[in-house]
C-alpha cells in the first residue's frame, strides 16, 4: 500500500550528517551535549475541547494554560539556530485553540523552520486557515469515526462538531485549490472497536472532500494514561479491513493502513536501547518544560528545564539533559516504554547502525 510520506515507516536516513554527527560522538558527553533534535513537537495551549475516550495524554488534565506567542516565537527562533528542521504544534491540548497559531507558523516559515499541525479541526475558520495553509507543511485531522453518533461518542463531544470538521476540511481543500498552496492535508482514525465498522465510511468522505490521505492505526497503551480500556485490543481480525481501503487509492489519494505498526504489538522491540532519546527529537509543553521523549511528560528524568524561563540552548546543554544520556544509555529499560513509540522506527535504524547484521556491507 502507497505511503509517499513514510508515515508506516521513518525518516531519519535523510539526515545523514546529524547521525554522523551522532556517530562520531560516541560516548563522549561533550560532543553528544551538542547534538540537537531535527523535529520538536510543541504543545501551544494545553486546554482541549474534545475529551476522546483513547486519549493518551489524559493524566497531564488539559490545563488552561498557554504560550505567549512572541516568547514561543522567540524560542521557535533558537531552534532554528541550533539545527532544528521542523516542528509540529499537538501536544496535551488542541492546537487551534491557540488564536495566534497562524501567526506563529508563519514566523516558522520566515526563520526556516518546516511545520506542521495535528488538530481536531474543529476551531479552524475563515480568519486563520489562509496563513495554515499557505505555511504548514502539512495538516493532520483526527477524527475518529465515520458517522457524527460515533464521533460524539468517541471524541465525547455534540455530535455537531463532525459536520463542522467536514465542513473545514471543504473551506481548506477551498483555500488551498484558490491559493495554490501546497500543504497536505491528511486525515488520521485511529482504529477501535466502536470506529472499526465505519473506517471505509470515513475514507470515502474525505476523499470525496479532497484530502490527500487517510491514516488507520492502532491503539497503543501510553504509559501513564488512565485510559486502560483498550489495552488489549487484538488487531489481527481488522487487518483484512485493508484490502477494501486499499481500493480507494489513486493518484490524488492514499489510504495509510498502518498494518507494519499493527503487527509489530504483536513482536514487541527489535531493539535493547533507545538510541533517539535525548538526540533527534523533543517535547515541548504548554507549560515551557522542554523534555526528551513526550512518552515521558511529566518525569524530570526526561525533563531538561523551562523554556518560559531559559532559552533552548541553556536547557538542552544543561546538566539535566546530561544527566538523561546517561540515565537512558545505562539505566532505561526499554521493555517498559511505550510500544510502537514515535521513535520506534528510528530506534531500529539507530540499533542496526550500532549493530550492523552480516550483509549490510553489500549496498
Ligand atoms: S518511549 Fe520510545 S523514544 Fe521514548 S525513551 Fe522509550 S524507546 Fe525512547
Amino acid at each position: 500500500m502507497s505511503d509517499k510520506y513514510a508515515i508506516d515507516s521513518h525518516k531519519l536516513s535523510f539526515h545523514p550528517t546529524r547521525v554522523a554527527q551522532w556517530i562520531e560522538a560516541s560516548d563522549d558527553l561533550e560532543k553528544l551535549k551538542n547534538i540537537y533534535p531535527i523535529y520538536v513537537e510543541i504543545s501551544p495551549v494545553g486546554a482541549c475541547n474534545h475529551r476522546c475516550t483513547f486519549c493518551g495524554v489524559d493524566y497531564i488534565g488539559y490545563q488552561n494554560i498557554r504560550w505567549e506567542a512572541d516568547l514561543l516565537k522567540q524560542r521557535l527562533g533558537e531552534m532554528a539556530q541550533k539545527g532544528v528542521k521542523s516542528v509540529m504544534f499537538a501536544g496535551e491540548g488542541e492546537p487551534l485553540l491557540h488564536k495566534e497559531l497562524d501567526d506563529i507558523i508563519e514566523h516558522c516559515t520566515n526563520i526556516g523552520l518546516d511545520s506542521s499541525i495535528t488538530t481536531n479541526f474543529v476551531m479552524l475558520n475563515e480568519k486563520n486557515v489562509y496563513k495554515i495553509f499557505k505555511n504548514a507543511s502539512w495538516v493532520k485531522i483526527s477524527i475518529n469515526a465515520g458517522t457524527k453518533e460515533t464521533y460524539s461518542q468517541i471524541h465525547r463531544t455534540k455530535a455537531d462538531d463532525f459536520d463542522k470538521v467536514l465542513e473545514n476540511m471543504k473551506l481548506a481543500v477551498k483555500t488551498r485549490k484558490e491559493n495554490n498552496f501546497s500543504c497536505t492535508l491528511g486525515a488520521q482514525m485511529l482504529l477501535l472497536p466502536e470506529n472499526k465498522d465505519e473506517a471505509l465510511v470515513l475514507a470515502k468522505k474525505v476523499k470525496e472532500l479532497g484530502l490527500d490521505y487517510l491514516v488507520i492505526k492502532p491503539y497503543s497503551q501510553h504509559l501513564f494514561s488512565e485510559t486502560k480500556k483498550y489495552k488489549d485490543i487484538d488487531y489481527k481480525p481488522m487487518l483484512e479491513l485493508e484490502k477494501e481501503l486499499e481500493k480507494l487509492n489513486d493518484e490524488h489519494f492514499n489510504v495509510v493502513f498502518r498494518s507494519n505498526t499493527m503487527k509489530k504489538l504483536e513482536t514487541g522491540h527489535s531493539y535493547k536501547k533507545c538510541y533517539s532519546t535525548p538526540y533527534f527529537w523533543a517535547h515541548l509543553m504548554a507549560n515551557g518544560d522542554l523534555y526528551g521523549c513526550s512518552a515521558y511528560l511529566q518525569q524530570s528524568k526526561f525533563c531538561y528545564g523551562n523554556l518560559k524561563e531559559s532559552s533552548f540552548e541553556t536547557a538542552w546543554e544543561s546538566e539535566k539533559r546530561l544527566a538523561s544520556i546517561t540515565y537512558v544509555k545505562e539505566k532505561l529499560d526499554i521493555s517498559g516504554c511505550r510500544a510502537n513509540c514515535r521513535m520506534d522506527e528510528v530506534n531500529r535504524y539507530l540499533w542496526r547502525l550500532k549493530n550492523p547484521q552480516n550483509h549490510d556491507n553489500f549496498i
